[in-house]
């Protein structure tokens, strides 16, 4: 592979789409945990009940400032990505609806995936796909990262220590295997990232690499509700699609915001994210449906899972008076739903020396914490990565003028 990508969010396929949009004609691989592309823009679904779908992550993007990143008007063009159109309210702490608050996640222009959130990074897949192949390996955790001894590419290894793919070039678009809380979570017995930088001796690596692992973030418990028709009537009553929960209301209830969410046969979801405090105290509790969780081992625990979907489910009832009888719950959780500011800065973003990149929405800048960050990075990763390789021609990537 001329480009490895580990990661298929929103940063990972975003690259991918910015590169070939820019006419990089290399080979791509993105490797990705998840049954899919999407990271924390994805949709669950069910493979037993082909209409179920709810956005378990981000259930919209907002873009805050201008120019807007590149990618969105093919994605726009493509049908890929739609103008948000669901009403914003706010609930205080006494349990009144007020107007939107003044919020980081929805400023600027809204946008939703569409249908779904999933159709944002199947839009960039599809760029990526247009002109030249580009790979998906789904279902893969990469788990080690190996300098090849010519220090100019990488050999990837999978959960067995099995080889993946050799590399001339290695994006990073998730913190993962740079997290020193790899080793407690996982048992791990080092940070594979660390571990390569180490190995590969670059002092700019050195340095990202320490960098990402100081990346503290905040977490979200997420109740997935599946409401039938007449279940879910009250619900569709209600004059918000999206409510945020002020500061009083998330130390009240444990929740930061719902969103309503149609599904094509009539059923609705409703997505509760918790608060991060909820999220901190049920951390050690994930949702045993992730495939994340599935494909890193963690061993399951029902009755934890339960007594966390009974909790957001209750608190959910009591801020809005409504009833949720007869839904079906399930639990995400998410350990690292929104990076904690610093990040990483922008200079460390491409270690040229060691063929190493980095995006998603942990780099410093515009967006950072959020999609539209995910997206900016990734722009700004493939122009760094078309001139260097442009000037690395010899080194094996096949860069064409734009
Ligand atoms: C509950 C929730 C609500 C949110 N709401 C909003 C919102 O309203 N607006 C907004 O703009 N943003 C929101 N966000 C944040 C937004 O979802 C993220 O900023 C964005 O999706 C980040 O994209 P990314 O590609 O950087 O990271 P990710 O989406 O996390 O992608 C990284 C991918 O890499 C994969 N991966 C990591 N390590 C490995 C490995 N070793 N091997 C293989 N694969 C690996 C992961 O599985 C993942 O798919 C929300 C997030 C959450 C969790």
């Amino acid at each position: 592979m001329d480009l490895a990508v580990i990661g298929a969010g929103t940063a990972g396929c975003a690259l991918a789409a910015a590169l070939r949009l820019r006419g990089w004609s290399g080979s791509i691989t993105l490797l990705e945990i998840g049954r899919g592309t999407g990271g924390r823009t994805a949709t669950r679904r069910s493979r037993r009940d082909p209409s179920f779908a709810l956005n378990h992550g981000a259930p919209l993007f907002n873009i805050s400032a201008n120019p807007e990143p590149r990618l969105l008007e093919p994605l726009r063009q493509g049908g890929w990505i739609a103008p948000f159109k669901g009403a914003i309210y706010s609930l205080d702490g006494d349990g009144r609806l007020g107007a939107a608050l003044p919020a980081p996640l929805s400023s600027g222009a809204l946008w939703q995936g569409s249908p779904h959130m999933d159709g944002l990074c199947r839009g960039l897949l599809s760029l990526a796909q247009q002109n030249q192949p580009t790979r998906l390996m789904s279902g893969t955790l990469v788990r080690q990262l190996e300098p090849l001894t010519d220090g100019k590419g990488w050999r990837l290894y999978g959960s067995e220590g099995q080889p993946l793919l050799d590399c001339h070039w290695l994006v990073l678009s998730g913190t993962l295997l740079a997290d020193p809380r790899c080793q407690g979570v996982f048992g791990w017995s080092e940070v594979p990232l660390q571990r390569a930088a180490d190995q590969r001796g670059d002092p700019q690596l050195l340095q990202a690499s320490a960098a990402l692992a100081a990346i503290k973030s905040t977490a979200s418990s997420n109740l997935l509700l599946s409401l039938g028709e007449v279940s879910a009537a009250a619900w569709r009553l209600q004059p918000w699609s999206l409510l945020q929960f002020t500061p009083d209301a998330q130390e009240r209830w444990g929740i930061r915001r719902v969103s309503l969410q149609a599904m094509a046969d009539g059923r609705w979801g409703v997505v509760v994210e918790s608060s991060a405090a909820f999220a901190e105290r049920h951390l050690q509790v994930h949702g045993s449906r992730s495939s994340a969780a599935q494909v890193l081992g963690a061993a399951p625990q029902p009755q934890a899972e339960a007594q966390v979907i009974k909790a957001l489910d209750q608190a959910l009832q009591d801020a809005l008076n409504l009833s949720t009888a007869g839904g079906e719950g399930q639990l995400m959780r998410w350990g690292a739903a929104f990076p904690k500011e610093p990040g990483l800065p922008p200079k460390l973003s491409l270690c040229p020396d060691s063929h190493i990149g980095f995006c998603g929405d942990a780099i410093a800048g515009l967006g950072f914490g959020r999609v539209e960050g995910a997206l900016r990075s990734a722009e700004a990763l493939a122009e760094q990565l078309q001139k260097v390789g442009a000037e690395q021609l010899h080194s094996g990537i096949n860069v064409q003028p734009n």
